[in-house]
């Protein structure tokens, strides 16, 4: 199910590859030997090597080489959804990989001691800022953490056992339970993310786990009063096939941005992860394989997606597929002993397109 329009369909995934760099210690150890993937950006292809004659090819929306700037990076993953989501849409950019390729440094960054480096979420909360009007519209944010299917609320450490809400008629998903900040700047939106980060590395240091091994869930809420401006935004949005013209547009129109850091896509219950039970290897991939048959169904155009199964799929299923944009970067190294890992990440965002 591929095809190059596909990209521009709401309620399809996708699907970006991202390669980082070598870092200090595989430019040593790993001098002698080629990368095990060889990039094609113009191609929009991936070839992952088999052997040093052979190698696989395959094709994604967008190839991210080790050279793509984070601007770069923004504009292709999540420009699009953003712009949805201040159209009134539901929207998901989600990371995926192995702990270590660069997931929290493609979504999370704050970039302060440097203006290049910032990350998706500043750059998207940027955006959503300098388009909406602080006097009639709002933005509020909740940031989260699940982990074995408990959600944890980042801006609340005392909030640690967080439930999810859908509301039977809309099949709207909420969290009644957790922290919902209004965010008027820039600065206190970044100062909110350094607030979640530091909840969650207390949190993790508490339960004696790693943040490679849970979810970070950021989720921006825009909701913007459309008075006065229907007839300018409606023919601005003559280009989403989605939008019914003859209806009268809502007074309000809301979206929502989910921001998915997910776990790492590593196996856990492999030799060398002591410390982690063989529970917490089950329902960390539970969801990560749950979100994977979500995804799966979505591309197949599946009459059932298989929502229910995990927190985080419940959490996703209003702006996940439907109207919804969703956006999926897989990120991956370039070292060649890590080339199962990486083998797995790419057919995980194969399967998803
Ligand atoms: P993950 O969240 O997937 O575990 P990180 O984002 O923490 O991985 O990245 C691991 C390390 O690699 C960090 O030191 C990070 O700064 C670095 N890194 C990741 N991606 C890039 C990149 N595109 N360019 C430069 N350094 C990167
Ligand atoms: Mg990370």
């Amino acid at each position: 199910s591929t095809g190059k329009d596909h990209a521009a369909v709401p309620g399809r995934v996708r699907v970006a590859v991202r390669l980082r760099p070598r870092n200090a210690e595989e430019s040593v150890a790993d001098a002698d030997f080629a990368d095990c993937v060889e990039l094609q950006p113009e191609l929009k292809r991936l070839k992952l090597r088999k052997n040093n004659w052979d190698a696989d090819t395959y094709e994604f929306d967008e190839v991210l080489t080790e050279f793509s700037s984070q601007k770069r990076v923004y504009e292709v993953v999540a420009r699009p959804v953003v712009e949805s989501v201040l159209d009134g849409y539901n929207g998901t950019i989600m990371a995926y990989g192995q702990t270590g390729t660069g997931k929290t440094y493609t979504l999370g960054r704050l970039g302060e001691e440097d203006n290049s480096a910032r990350g998706i979420m500043v750059r998207a909360m940027e955006d959503i800022l300098a388009d909406i009007s602080l006097e009639t519209d709002s933005v509020s944010v909740s940031y989260l953490q699940l982990y074995m299917e408990t959600i944890q609320d980042l801006l609340d450490p005392a909030n640690d056992n967080i439930s999810i809400v859908e509301d039977p008629k809309t099949g709207d998903v909420s969290l009644p339970g957790a922290s919902l900040v209004d965010i008027r700047d820039q600065q206190s939106f970044v100062e909110l993310l350094r607030l979640g980060e530091a909840h969650r590395f207390a949190a993790n240091t508490k339960l004696n786990t790693e943040s490679s091994r849970s979810h970070a869930i950021l989720m921006v809420h825009v909701k913007r009063s459309m008075k006065g401006r229907d007839a300018a935004l409606s023919s601005e949005n003559s280009n989403h096939s989605h939008t019914v013209k003859s209806i009268k547009p809502p007074v309000v129109r809301k979206g929502k941005l989910v921001v998915v850091d997910l776990a790492g896509s590593e196996r856990i219950d492999k030799s060398g992860s002591e410390g982690h039970t063989l529970e917490e290897a089950k329902s960390i991939n539970l969801s990560l394989s749950a979100l994977g048959k979500c995804i799966n169904a979505l591309a197949e155009n599946s009459a059932h997606v298989p929502f229910r199964d995990s927190k985080l799929t419940r959490l996703l299923r209003d702006s996940f597929g439907g109207t919804a944009r969703t956006s999926l970067v897989i990120t991956i190294g370039p070292s060649p002993r890590h080339r199962g890992e990486t083998a797995s990440t790419i057919m995980f965002g194969q399967r998803a397109m």
